[in-house]
């Protein structure tokens, strides 16, 4: 079984005169910003945590957890408007 071809008709036809990578490079650096966004969003939740408990146990993880489940939809809402 062939693997799919990923190139436009005009790659395949070795016309490369406009730049295709470029669609690749902006979805790239949207997938990056979102999920530096979102590992920002996930730190600041466990330290937050981390102002009502110490060590990394159960009590935590909820604390964390809640944190998250909170202010989700906020952070959809700005995901999306990016
Ligand atoms: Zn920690």
């Amino acid at each position: 079984m062939l693997a799919p071809c990923l190139d436009d008709e005009e790659v395949q036809h070795e016309n490369l005169s406009t730049a295709y990578i470029s669609w690749y490079i902006t979805l790239i650096n949207t997938c990056m910003r979102l999920i530096t966004s979102a590992h920002r969003y996930f730190t600041l939740a466990h330290e937050l945590a981390h102002n009502l408990v110490q060590p990394h146990n159960s009590e935590h993880e909820f604390y964390f957890s809640a944190i998250c489940e909170k202010h989700v939809q906020g952070l959809g809402k700005l995901l999306a408007s990016h």
